[in-house]
């Protein structure tokens, strides 16, 4: 345990050291099969079972109504950025995106090579520092649906409440906050993450999608990238990514374990305290990136404000153990991604670093 780092990476993440121990376990005997999960059959009743098994979970853990359909799809959140608007976006209906940061400008410039999309909000004057103003959108006549990144991962902010889109569907990027919080998915249409952040290994996609929404791809979208082909072989159409959904399955049963969804969120809201409180309590030493109505406690950005002493920061912290703590390299800077997996001690340990190093040199 003593060799491991406190790892900060904004994704691939920090994974549970008890489901890692627990894949170690069952590396090369999976459950009795007597293989790894990764020699099994996909079409194989044991593999069919922690397919199952995994999407009951996190249907119990979200909550998730009967009507929408739980997929483990592949080609990372950035293949639904596409999706979406190949299978909603038909002829003659128009796409809405609020616009708030690195990760919703992704997905918007793909609706537009698809079809006709349009900014319904945007916090871009702001330099993306908070989110919007949703409480009371234009939304456009003929709108397919709404798309929202509910957590900016570069940016490091966070929608406190979503928008109410009425009937038309509202399809929200997930990737980084996905399981961090209860959510209410009967407000979505379409809910979509990649794994490698809050459940699991890179490798799969989770996709949940309310029924009426399936089966609305013109026919020239091919077969894999058609909602409905996924729903109706239950995610096995083809060959699925089965060592990561194996992975993810193990991350959902620490989850539940640990009391689940709510009491992560709490746990959350702990470990991001005890960073951006460090933040607040150092005399501008530290300047958070966010307006604090809207910090992200998945990613916690943040610059020095004499920017010459980061590369020292990053070095120093990566001496004592700590990794991933440098900004992207599109905005530069600092952060600390504190998803679920990342224990509360690790950010114990980053803030009186962070103090440490202040005294220091500030
Ligand atoms: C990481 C991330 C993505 C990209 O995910 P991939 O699985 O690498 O395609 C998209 N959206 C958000 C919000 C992310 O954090």
């Amino acid at each position: 345990m003593n060799d491991r780092r406190h790892n900060f990476n904004a994704g691939p993440a920090a994974l549970p050291l008890e489901v890692l121990r627990q894949a170690q376990e069952e590396f090369v005997n999976c459950g009795g099969a007597g293989m790894s999960v990764m020699e099994m059959s996909h079409r194989s009743a044991a593999y069919e079972r922690i397919n199952d098994e995994t999407q009951s979970l996190m249907r119990e853990l979200l909550n998730i109504p009967d009507r929408y359909h739980v997929l483990f799809l592949q080609g990372g959140a950035s293949t639904q950025f596409a999706m979406v608007p190949l299978n909603l976006l038909t002829a003659g209906t128009v796409a809405a995106y609020i616009e708030t940061g690195s990760w919703s400008t992704k997905a918007l410039k793909e609706a537009k090579i698809v079809g006709e999309a349009v900014v319904a909000a945007t916090s871009k004057p702001d330099e993306f520092r908070r989110m919007p103003d949703v409480s009371d959108l234009a939304i456009p006549e003929r709108a397919a649906y709404v798309h929202i990144t509910s957590n900016e991962t570069i940016q490091g902010t966070q929608f406190k409440s979503f928008p109410d889109t009425g009937d038309v569907p509202l399809v929200a990027d997930m990737s980084s906050d996905i399981m961090s919080r209860p959510i209410d998915v009967s407000k979505f249409g379409i809910i979509y993450a990649g794994a490698q952040k809050n459940l699991g290994p890179s490798g799969v996609t989770v996709v949940i999608i309310r029924d009426d929404l399936v089966g609305r791809a013109p026919e020239h979208v091919p077969t894999m990238l058609r909602y409905e082909t996924h729903v109706k072989d239950r995610s096995l159409y083809n060959t699925p990514p089965t060592f990561s959904v194996y992975m993810m399955g193990l991350v959902l049963k620490w989850i539940k374990a640990k009391g689940g969804v709510a009491a992560i969120e709490k746990e959350n809201a702990e470990k991001a305290a005890l960073i951006y409180d460090e933040i607040d309590r150092s005399g501008g030493f530290y300047v958070g990136f966010a307006h604090p109505d809207f910090r992200s406690p998945m990613n916690i950005t943040f610059r020095i404000a004499n920017e010459e002493l980061e590369p020292l920061f990053v070095k120093e912290s990566e001496k004592e153990g700590f990794v991933g703590l440098k900004g992207h390299r599109s905005v530069g800077g600092l952060r600390a991604s504190a998803y679920n997996a990342v224990p509360l001690e690790s950010c114990r340990a980053l803030a009186e670093f962070m103090a440490d190093f202040r005294r220091r040199h500030g």
